[in-house]
């Protein structure tokens, strides 16, 4: 069980705070202007914690990707307007006359330092730099979750030189992930889909671990189908993964846990709206016709599963949920998990947007902020970010 020191086992009265935040928010191309606030509010618990307990707070974070230099001055209008009060934006990090407003900031004051990736050292984990952003502060605070799987340098460097925690989101994330997956209530179902085999190899072989049931869905099932001799079309598969797969199953028998591959599926001849679609059982699918969704049989078999979970974890949908044919299988195993009385854990990224673009964020028990980061939880790997926190 993962212990780790958050925000209030440390005390914060008049010392300055460095936080690392995500404020990695969507720009509009044209006006560069916020087009979702949500990580701004997300990271909201944390700051006003901060100014109630007296803390001289110093936000930094990044902002895209090295190199294409986005500022985050926007964000600290939103954040001013948010908070009701003035965040000071800091666009020079280490001119001296940030120096100066970073000395002399009052309790209760936030400043908002520019982009981290301005400077390449940040992905570099750069020593030097690190130590540079720590001399602002007496504590550091991470709440990144999205970036906790990346030992840059203000996710990881500056531990080395300050006393570390983590804020609510992180606590949050940890708390869900780590009791979902390593303390679960059982039985445990995990349902992963999904494009490729290849790169939930990691996740499907640690869930071996751990959980009771496997349910398989998305484009990955073809490489599993092919693999036990059925015809799968011109369905997505990769044929330099069929051993990977046998070799999943075989596992999966050998530790006792039930793996479940679709039994049918929605076919067609091309991934659009316009498509034609026919319903095939999963290993015979026609030639010329790819499987796009999980057929009706499938929900059936993997509502009856959700039902009897007392805990679910879901990472990928299971089918093109993008395009609203295709997009049946992902919304219904949402929502049976909606509305089952299970702890429901959702993985971020793709299935993280499924159950948004379906309306059911709020009925899930737990939506993960960060997508690489759920994922490598998942796999059984270490984050950086939060490793290097102080234990409880
Ligand atoms: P991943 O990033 O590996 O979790 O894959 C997510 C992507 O897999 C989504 O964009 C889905 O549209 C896609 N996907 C799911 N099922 C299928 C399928 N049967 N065929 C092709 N793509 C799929």
């Amino acid at each position: 069980m993962l212990n780790k020191k958050s925000v209030e086992d440390i005390d914060v009265s008049h010392k300055k705070v460095l936080v690392r935040c995500d404020f990695n928010v969507p720009l509009d191309k044209n006006t560069g202007e916020i087009t979702s606030d949500k990580r701004i509010v997300e990271s909201l618990k944390t700051i006003k914690y901060l100014i109630e307990h007296n803390a001289k707070v110093i936000l930094c974070s990044h902002i895209g990707k090295t190199g294409q230099n986005k500022s985050l001055e926007k964000v600290s209008v939103r954040l001013s307007e948010l908070l009701g009060n003035q965040v000071i934006f800091i666009k020079e990090i280490f001119s001296d006359e940030a120096k100066k407003v970073i000395e002399s900031i009052n309790d209760g004051e936030v400043v908002l330092l520019e982009n981290t990736r301005m400077f390449e050292e940040e992905e570099k984990n750069d020593e030097e730099f690190a130590k540079k952003l720590a001399s602002f502060a007496e504590i550091f605070v991470n709440d990144a979750f999205g970036s906790a799987h990346r030992a840059h340098a203000s996710t990881e460097g500056v531990t080395h030189f300050l006393p570390s925690v983590c804020g609510f989101l992180i606590k949050k994330e940890i708390d869900a992930l780590d009791g979902g997956i390593n303390n679960p209530k059982r039985p445990l179902v995990a349902i992963v889909g999904g494009s490729k085999v290849s790169s939930k190899i990691d996740v499907l072989n640690s869930l071996l671990d751990k959980v009771d049931t496997l349910l398989i869905g998305g484009a990955m099932t073809y490489t599993f189908i092919k693999a036990q001799g059925g015809r799968i079309g011109n369905s997505l598969c990769e044929d330099d993964k069929l051993q990977v797969a046998a070799d999943i199953l075989n596992k999966g028998l050998e530790k006792e846990v039930r793996i479940l591959l679709p039994v049918d599926n929605v076919v067609a001849k091309e991934m659009s709206e316009n498509a034609d679609t026919i319903i095939t059982n999963i290993n015979e699918v026609p030639d010329g016709y790819m499987g796009l969704d999980i057929g009706p049989k499938t929900i059936e078999l993997y509502k009856q599963e959700i039902e009897v979970a007392n805990t679910v974890v879901w990472n990928g949908p299971v089918g093109v949920f993008e395009v609203n044919k295709f997009a049946k299988g992902t919304e219904e195993i949402a929502r049976a998990m909606s509305n089952s009385k299970a702890v429901t854990i959702i993985g971020g990224g793709d299935s993280a947007a499924a159950v948004e673009k379906f309306g059911l964020e709020e009925k899930m028990s737990h939506v993960s902020t960060g997508g690489g980061a759920s994922l490598e939880f998942m796999e059984g790997k270490k984050l950086p970010g939060i490793e290097a926190l102080l234990d409880k």
